[in-house]
């Protein structure tokens, strides 16, 4: 079989990988299609809880679907709901509570194009999510400025992570070099606490 280039998902689930143990509670911020969150919930197990939101109900029930096929419902909590919210839709005692949270930007694979993330819903929901890292915990973002709808945002979100690096955080990147488009950006934040 030919190799394959490591792909920024992969590299997110090796470093996500890295930190979480069964009974760890995380975040998947846009569930899509169900391939993060069912990583997360098999990495945290039974005991732990992924919550995982979306903000279309068709990503919800793709995710849920997913989960379905491989047992894997029980320690998920699937929420209808933007990003932007993340207080609202989760409450008070996810606070410093997340080990690992995770974006996965841009739109659902084979769907609406429309419903991609935006630059001001991500970054509010960026900077919302970095209330609800536990100590030690780790923020996961890819970034696809290679799309048309995602040059924009993920400018944005450069903009954040250089920002972060500078108050209190670890911030790393990680791309692949491509001489097509611009590569998919992987951001990794870590507190510096
Ligand atoms: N993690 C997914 C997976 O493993 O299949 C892929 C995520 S897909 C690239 C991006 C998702 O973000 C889409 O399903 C889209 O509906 C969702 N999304 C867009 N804007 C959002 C928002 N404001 N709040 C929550 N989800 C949002």
């Amino acid at each position: 079989m030919a190799d394959k280039p490591f792909s920024a998902t992969r590299v997110a689930h090796l470093l996500m990988a890295e930190r979480l143990s069964p009974g760890d509670r995380c975040i998947d911020a846009t569930a899509g299609n169900g391939h993060d969150t069912v990583f997360l919930r098999q990495k945290t197990g039974e005991r732990g809880l992924v919550a995982a939101i979306d903000i279309q109900a068709v990503a919800i029930e793709s995710t849920r679907n997913l989960l379905r096929q491989q047992g894997l419902e029980t320690g998920c909590r699937l929420i209808k709901g933007d990003h932007a919210q993340l207080l609202s839709l989760l409450g008070n005692d996810w606070l410093a509570a997340a080990r690992v949270i995770c974006f996965n930007l841009g739109y659902l694979p084979g769907g609406d194009k429309q419903h991609a993330t935006q630059s001001a819903s991500t970054l509010a929901a960026l900077q919302a999510a970095l209330a609800f890292l536990a100590p030690g915990g780790l923020l996961a973002v890819t970034a696809y400025p290679g799309h048309r709808e995602g040059a924009s945002e993920s400018e944005a979100v450069a903009a954040f992570m250089s920002e972060l690096a500078t108050n209190g955080y670890f911030v790393n990147s990680w791309s692949g070099l491509s001489t097509a488009k611009p590569a998919p950006v992987l951001y990794v934040v870590r507190s510096c606490a």
